[in-house]
């Protein structure tokens, strides 16, 4: 299964504590009118600028396994090796919310406008974000359909750059799923252009499968160690989904 899929605007529409959150301010906090204002504004030029659109292709354990391995430089064990063993169904994704959008955000900073700037930018991040919720759970549902999930199973999504899988990665997972299809190109450090864009696979299988220790030697590195909630919500949700490691 190879599929494009159109993206609504409405599905992805940031919620104001989510891009605030990424600014660092706490949920339910009291704005001031500024800050209001400027989400209000950016809210509506992320409506007018963004085009989200997705990419999946389904993809079998052996096949993964090379793309995975990518040009060799992931650390020497990860979540994923142990995770894809068991895995039920797999799809490489690919999604964007399009270029226009950073466009804008470059636009504001040249013009000095920084707090819009910012917050669109935070806007978008968030976009991004609830883009890749959507192509999860449109995956998820086509599953559902064909009779493939249960409530035991767990979908979560895992991204090149994260958790051990080294950046470069994206070569092998381009050259399997080809996202130039929906517009995204990529560069040669490896980042995509447009740079709101998300690439990976999601992991449908067993909740159990998804369960492991943050104990791996990069894990000191990390600074967030968002798998801890990321795993205690697949398994606080009778049938979960999930976002990326
Ligand atoms: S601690 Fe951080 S790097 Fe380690 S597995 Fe969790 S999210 Fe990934």
């Amino acid at each position: 299964m190879r599929e494009i899929i159109n993206i609504s605007i409405n599905d992805i529409k940031p919620a104001r504590d989510d891009v605030l959150k990424t600014q660092g301010v706490p949920a339910g906090s009291k704005l001031s009118g500024n800050v209001k204002t400027l989400f209000k504004k950016a809210m509506a030029l992320f409506i007018e600028c963004v085009h989200p659109v997705g990419i999946i292709s389904e993809i079998s354990i052996p096949e993964f396994n090379i793309v995975y391995a990518g040009e060799g430089l992931n650390e020497k064990s990860t979540p994923l090796d142990a995770i894809i063993k068991k895995a039920d169904n797999l799809v490489l994704f690919a999604l964007t919310i399009g270029e226009n959008v950073t466009e804008k955000i470059n636009e504001l900073f040249k013009t000095n406008e920084f707090a819009l700037g910012t917050m669109l930018d935070a806007v978008a991040s968030v976009g991004t974000d609830n883009s890749a919720d959507c192509v999860e759970k449109h995956f998820t549902n086509v599953l559902r359909k064909k009779g493939k999930i249960t409530l035991s199973s767990g979908t979560v999504r895992y991204s090149t750059g994260y958790c051990g899988w080294h950046m470069s990665g994206q070569k092998k997972l381009f050259g399997f799923l080809h996202p130039e299809n929906i517009g995204i190109m990529l560069l040669d450090s490896y980042l995509m252009k447009p740079l709101k864009s998300i690439s990976g696979v999601i992991v449908v299988g067993e909740k159990e499968i998804h369960r492991f220790k943050d104990s791996y030697p990069f894990c000191s590195d990390c600074k967030t160690h968002s798998c801890r909630k990321r795993i205690k919500a697949l398994f606080d949700a009778p049938e979960s989904h999930n976002k990326e490691m």
